[in-house]
Formats: structure tokens, sequence, C-alpha cells
């Protein structure tokens, strides 16, 4: 699960990190009064979506006047912000950060995931921050420094010193850089994050080591003992199908293809889509209906999948193991009715009542196209969302 800067920064708080002081805002006037709440005079106006790079794509503006400060915050509001790692279309913005303006003397990156081969929390720090560090990864990797944090021992003292020396923060604010690192990852820990970042993590004129910007994504299976971070959650940042799909229990993600993929097992979805590549086409969403999926969560996963307007074929592909053919022809059946189905649907079922299955999609009198194994499936729906048959 992912947060925002604002709320990822509350948190940091909790655990000492120092942040530059700032309010979360949903309009221009509200910019405005928290600038003058925040005083000084120079204030940064930040877009609050859920992907980074906001800075390159024109969401992140420094502010020194409070006429500057609305002005950038009735542009930055509604605007559909692209980055990196948004996507074509971008996301858009509906919640600002405003902030103090801070003197940055040099820009750091430190950040934690989980090493599973090592079965560690993993620390890594650059003095190349501020910028993408996947580019910095890339083009110099002997700039980020690793370090595998004992979980018996925690981040140490002196290992957080040793980081702090090898990206080159002077010896005298090792001790508010200690606490930044440390602080990170008893952060990480307690929340049970899957990552966290500060990029940058800045040294001021001023002698300060500050979170700048601040980043961290949850384990989804241990937010159950997280109700406070469950809080966080906002829907405006999440695909609406895959929204829809957790209601039901369906493991969903839109792709950016035409080709409707229904699948039970994830390891199959994942062999549809492989198959269907290579055939050529391109699909249009992952979604794994489960092992034991009732008739009803069939139809919804149909009905899902229908209302992407990119769609121009479906592929139902199952393999009846606990899953029975019958159960999914019928909920196909009815979703294919309900919906009034214009695209080429195509079925292969293989597996437990497999003849009760095909009898059911023959006798519904829907066209529906039956394949025989993976590979004539995938090559009959490539040819369907081509407009061929
Ligand atoms: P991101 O592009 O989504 O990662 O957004 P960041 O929060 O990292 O902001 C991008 C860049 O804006 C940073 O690398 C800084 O150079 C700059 N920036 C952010 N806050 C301040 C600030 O308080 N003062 C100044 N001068 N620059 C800032
Ligand atoms: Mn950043």
């Amino acid at each position: 699960m992912k947060i925002h800067e604002y709320q990822a920064k509350e948190i940091l708080r909790q655990y000492d990190v120092p942040t530059p002081r700032g309010i979360a805002c949903f309009s221009a006037d509200e910019a405005e009064a928290a600038a003058q709440t925040l005083g000084g005079g120079v204030w940064v106006v930040k877009a609050q979506i859920h992907a980074g790079g906001r800075g390159k794509g024109g969401g992140v503006k420094v502010a020194k006047s409070l006429q500057e400060v609305t002005e950038n915050a009735g542009k930055i509001l509604g605007m559909q912000l692209i980055t990196h790692q948004t996507g074509r279309d971008g996301q858009k913005v509906r919640r600002l950060l405003i902030e103090e303006g801070a003197n940055i003397v040099q820009e750091y990156y430190v950040g934690m995931v989980v090493d599973r081969s090592k079965q560690r929390v993993v620390l890594m720090a650059s003095s190349e921050g501020g910028m993408d560090i996947e580019e910095v990864a890339a083009r110099a990797p002997e700039k980020i420094h690793k370090l595998w944090i004992d979980p018996a021992e925690g981040l140490l003292e002196a290992d957080a010193d040793a980081i702090s020396g090898k990206i080159g923060l002077p010896q005298s604010v090792y001790p508010q850089s200690r606490a930044c690192l440390r602080g990170l990852y008893r952060a990480f820990v307690e929340k049970d994050a899957m990552l966290a970042e500060i990029n940058p993590l800045a040294l001021t004129a001023d002698q300060r080591v500050i979170a700048l910007d601040a980043k961290i994504n949850f384990d989804s299976n241990a937010l159950y003992r997280h109700p406070e971070i469950v809080a966080y959650r906002d829907l405006d940042e999440e695909d609406p199908a895959e929204i829809e799909a957790s209601k039901f229990d369906l493991s969903y993600i839109s792709l950016d293809g035409n080709i409707g993929c229904l699948v039970n097992g994830a390891g199959l979805a994942m062999a549809t889509m492989d198959i269907i590549k290579l055939y050529g086409g391109s699909p249009a969403n992952f979604l794994d209906v489960g092992g034991g999926a009732s008739k009803e969560k069939v139809a919804e996963a149909f009905k899902l999948m229908l209302k992407n307007p990119s769609l121009s074929a479906i592929l139902v592909n199952i393999f009846g193991g606990i899953m029975k053919c019958d159960v999914i022809a019928e909920g196909v059946v009815a979703a294919a009715r309900e919906v009034h189905l214009k695209v080429p649907l195509i079925v292969r079922l293989e597996g437990t009542n497999v003849e009760l299955g095909k009898k059911i999609l023959v006798e519904s009198g829907l066209a529906i196209t039956s394949a025989n194994n993976m590979a004539d499936a995938a090559q009959k729906v490539v040819a369907a969302a081509k407009g061929g048959n």
C-alpha cells in the first residue's frame, strides 16, 4: 500500500526524523493560509500523488511570496501530473503540501527495502541524491553504498556513521544523520514497510540534516495490525478497477493492452499473458479469480474486465482442479448475458467437469469460440482482437 509524502513525513516525525514544517491542503486558498501559518519568506508547493519524479514533471515549485504560493497552488491543483512513474496519462493532483523552504547545500539519497536473499533490511545510501536512484544504479552503481542490517541489533550508531561517511556527509552532522537513518529503520520495521526512502535527504546551510521528501510503501499483508496506516489510504490514487476487484477478493491488475484475460491461478494467468504476447497480442489485464471461485465471483470478474474501453477480445483460460469447469461456464454465460457482450470471447477449459462446462457454453447460444489448448486459444484471441476471427 502506498501513501502520500505528507503522510510519510508524519510517520517519520514520530521516529525523530527531522522534516520541514508543512501543512497539507486541498485548495489555493488553503495553500495561502498554510503559508501564512508557517511564516517565513520561502515556501515549497508540492503536488501530492502516489508517484515520484514530481519535481521534473512540474509538481514541485519554490515560492518567494504568498502570491506565488497561491499562483503555484492554483496551477498544480487539478493538473494531470505526468512523471516517469505515472504512466502516459499522468495522475490528477488533488492534494498539496505547503512547506517552509529549506536552504539546501547538498542532496543525498537514503532508502531501505527488504533483501529476501539475505533475509535482512538493506540500507542503501548515495551522495547522488535528488535524482532518480535507478539512473545512478545503472550509470554508477559504485556510488550506492549498502548495509544489511542485523534484525537482532538494529541499525547501530557506528554503522550509521560509517554510511554517513561513505556518502560524504561532514562529520559535524553525524548526530543528525544518525537520527535520520536510525529513525527510518525503526519506522520501517515497526510499520511493516516494504520500501522507505528519503530522497533527497538534505544538508542545509544552517547545518541541519532533514528529510525533504519521503516515500513509504507498506506490506499489504501486515495492514491488519496497522489501522493507523489503513486510515491513510487515498482511493483517488488507486485504479478504480483494482479497488472494485479487491471488494470481490479478485486479484486484478490493469494493463495497457486490449485482450482481457480471465484465468484461475496466478501462475496460469502469467503464462496466459506470456503466450498472448508470444502470438503478437497484448493483455489488457491480469486477473486471477482464485482456486475456488463461485459463479457470482466469475460473473463479477467478467463485468470488471468489460468496463475497460480498450477491450477488444477476451480469453477465458481455466484449468479446473479444485475449480470446476461447469461453474466457470455458468459464470461466464451469466455475465455475458447481463452485459450484452460485444467483443469476441474465446474460452479454453480443461480439467474437472470439462465436458459439462463445454456443453453449457454451446447450449447458451452465445457466440463463444472454443479453444483446444493454450496455443490455440492465444492464436484465436489475438486474431479476434485484431479484427480477424
Ligand atoms: P520528487 O521529484 O517527486 O522526488 O519530489 P521531491 O520532494 O524530491 O522534490 C524534488 C526536488 O525539489 C528536490 O530534489 C529539491 O531539489 C527540490 N526541493 C524540494 N523541497 C525544497 C526546498 O525546501 N527548497 C528548495 N530550494 N528545493 C526543494
Ligand atoms: Mn524525491
